[in-house]
């Protein structure tokens, strides 16, 4: 099964700071289908983005702006939010403080 682990996981609020799934994401990991789990590598790249993060610029993806209901951000704990409005990528974010 492939899988985007680097093997350096640690807990920042709920983003495994290795390779900044959300807790949620690696405990479902082995129950997704082929294809969730492509999607979701394909997030974590950048290859599939719906905007560019405000802090580095790092093409990312969030479902509120891709027009879903629905965002992976939901499942981690709150932080201060980027001035801009626009969600932070996944690094930046972990790296925010806690609101
Ligand atoms: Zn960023």
């Amino acid at each position: 099964m492939k899988s985007p682990c680097m093997a350096n996981c640690k807990n920042e609020e709920g983003l495994c700071s290795g390779c900044y799934r959300t807790m949620e994401e690696i405990r479902q990991w082995r129950h997704y289908t082929d294809h969730q789990r492509e999607q979701i590598m394909q997030r974590l790249s950048g290859a599939d983005a719906s905007h560019h993060c405000p802090q580095c610029g790092d093409a990312t993806y969030c479902g509120l702006q891709a027009g879903e209901s629905d965002c992976w951000c939901f499942s981690v704990e709150t932080r201060e939010k980027a001035e801009s409005g626009h969600c932070l990528c996944r690094r930046c974010l972990s790296r925010q403080p806690l609101a």
